[in-house]
């Protein structure tokens, strides 16, 4: 499998740091406001490449953190008379229902900043105990010029930097040693979210709360980190610098960044104002369009959203399900049982479709030609099935039709859909037979989730579930 490194501006071969595991980072969203259809862009093709990995057996370990403190946010709750916390938490709720929308898999953790700061406080001490990191008036700064390999990652020349921040900087930073330096912690100011430290009452800087959440939940070293590519300068370069300055061990072994969805051939973003939230588009389509429509292009691709992609985008995605449905049909009306020979050596043929499937994806997830493997299984299957063809020969193309679009996150088998908020009832209802005692009710609600790929795991901090 190979893979596009931003590190070595290469495709590399996927080689793990430990055999059969993927250890997976992808910086989250702000949350101040519903996410946008740019945000859902890595969101999308990271769970895709996620999939991927876990089809070929891998077990991947993927956290997505929520940048849950941060200037817009405050802003927003000023504006609204409300406190930071409450704005974070609603719009992390909206934010994991879009993605539920969009078939995202729950991340095995989604850390939050603002419970995460003792560990930053202490990652900083380090940066500041072996000479990367320095104080000024209650502020922390990243020495930046120390770290020899600045600039591995963004392809940037120190020298040619500080030409350009020269001219940026503004007044306030001019107690930093060196333009190039960045904040690590900050003081507050008045009735913004504050945290103890050595230093002032205030907060991280953004930078250092990916370096430490991955940390914390990945170790010292993971395989993959992801994002926009927006984030490649200054984030992930600031990240590189903070976490192999402090831990000593190169962070991450493969860098991979998505390119933007653009709307008039601009980047779509918040301050631009030219963006429609997901919430917007699921009120005129099925979020999975909005997913297939973002998987239809390669992800280093820019994309252009525009009205009429996402109609051709409707269209492409009912072929495969229609095709689906009359496999489904088909199958419940089917009299012979077994396969003939000759559906046995039709469906032989199918081993192209998924050689070709598998080639694109490991060309560093090509998804765009996995779609066209998916079309070419479609097409094979309309006209290869007939009210004449067996059940097995049948149940055995919708079995693979159903593989391979789970690897895109696409759901073709709709009655076997449940939704998280079904599934969260059910929780409650299991929770409330347990309480009665009732532990045959509890049970049968556990078998009746895990019949539908939903498996529980009860925990001190309450049930959590996974979908298998
Ligand atoms: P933000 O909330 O701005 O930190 O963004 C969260 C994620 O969405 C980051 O990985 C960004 O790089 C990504 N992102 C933001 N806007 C776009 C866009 N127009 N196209 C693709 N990715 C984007
Ligand atoms: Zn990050």
């Amino acid at each position: 499998m190979e893979l596009y490194n931003t590190l070595s501006k290469k495709k590399e071969k996927f080689v793990p740091l430990e055999e059969g595991k993927v250890k997976m980072y992808v910086c989250g969203p702000t949350v101040y406001n519903f996410i946008h259809i740019g945000n859902a862009r890595p969101m999308i093709v990271f769970d895709t490449v996620r999939r991927y990995f876990e089809y070929k057996g891998y077990d991947v370990n993927f956290v997505s953190n929520f940048t849950d403190v941060d200037d817009k946010i405050i802003k927003r709750a000023i504006e609204e008379g409300v406190s930071s916390d409450e704005i974070s938490k609603r719009y992390i709720a909206e934010c994991k229902k879009d993605m539920d929308g969009m078939n995202i898999k729950p991340a095995t953790k989604n850390p939050l900043a603002t419970e995460e700061i003792s560990g930053m406080v202490h990652m900083i001490q380090t940066l500041i105990d072996k000479g990367y990191a320095y104080e000024k008036n209650g502020t922390v700064y990243y020495r930046t010029r120390k770290f020899e390999e600045y600039g591995k990652l963004s392809h940037k020349n120190l020298d040619d930097l500080r030409s350009g921040e020269r001219s940026l900087l503004v007044t306030g930073e001019d107690e930093k040693e060196d333009p190039l330096d960045f904040v690590l912690w900050k003081p507050k100011k008045e009735g913004e979210p504050s945290w103890e430290s050595p230093w002032s009452d205030g907060r991280p800087g953004w930078h250092i709360e990916c370096s430490e959440m991955s940390k914390k939940y990945l170790g010292e070293q993971i395989d993959i980190h992801a994002g926009g590519e927006d984030l490649v300068f200054p984030h992930h370069e600031n990240e590189i610098a903070q976490s192999e300055a402090a831990n000593g061990k190169e962070f991450s072994k493969y860098w991979m960044h998505n390119a933007f969805l653009n709307i008039d051939n601009k980047k779509m973003s918040k301050s631009l104002g030219n963006f429609r939230t997901v919430r917007e588009i699921s009120e005129q389509y099925d979020l999975q369009v909005l997913r297939f429509f973002m998987l239809s292009a390669h992800y280093r691709s820019p994309l252009n959203f525009s009205a009429d992609l996402m109609e051709a985008s409707k269209n492409g995605l009912e072929r495969i399900v229609n095709a689906a449905e009359n496999l489904k049909f088909l199958m419940k009306n089917a009299k012979a049982e077994s396969m003939t020979e000759e559906e046995g050596k039709l469906f032989a043929q199918t081993d192209v479709f998924v050689k070709d499937f598998e080639r694109s994806m490991e060309d560093d997830f090509n998804t765009a030609d996995a779609v066209a493997a998916v079309f070419d299984l479609v097409k094979f299957t309309n006209s290869n099935t007939e009210a004449d063809s067996s059940k097995e020969f049948l149940s055995k193309l919708f079995d693979l039709l159903v593989k391979l679009t789970d690897v895109l996150g696409l759901i073709v088998d709709k009655e076997e859909e449940i939704l998280a908020e079904d599934i969260e009832k059910l929780i409650e209802e299991r929770q409330a037979a347990r309480k009665a005692k009732d532990f045959a009710r509890a049970d049968a609600i556990r078998d009746e989730l895990l019949a539908k790929g939903i498996i529980l795991k009860d925990t001190r901090e309450g049930v959590q579930w996974k979908k298998a």
